[in-house]
């Protein structure tokens, strides 16, 4: 079985939890975290969080997201 490998689109090996946020299928992992990893370049430390600016969770482009180094500064300053 051939698989083509595309990155034009997330759609094919994602999915969306029921708290509205897309995730990878095989590793669970969260598209807008891996997003923000990438546009980094280093991973995400365990207790650093990505905000929507837009408020939509299903917007994961990279001008869209901003990191907080914990929830409680993430939530004092956007929410
Ligand atoms: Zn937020």
């Amino acid at each position: 079985m051939k698989r083509k490998s595309s990155s034009s689109s997330h759609s094919a090996k994602t999915f969306v939890n029921k708290n509205g946020y897309r995730q990878f299928k095989d590793t669970g992992k969260y598209v807008h975290r891996h997003v923000e990893e990438k546009k980094l370049g280093r991973p995400l430390r365990p207790g650093e969080v990505v905000h929507h600016k837009d408020g939509n969770p299903l917007n994961n482009s990279p001008s869209n997201l901003k990191v907080y180094p914990n929830q409680s500064t993430h939530m004092k300053k956007e929410h």
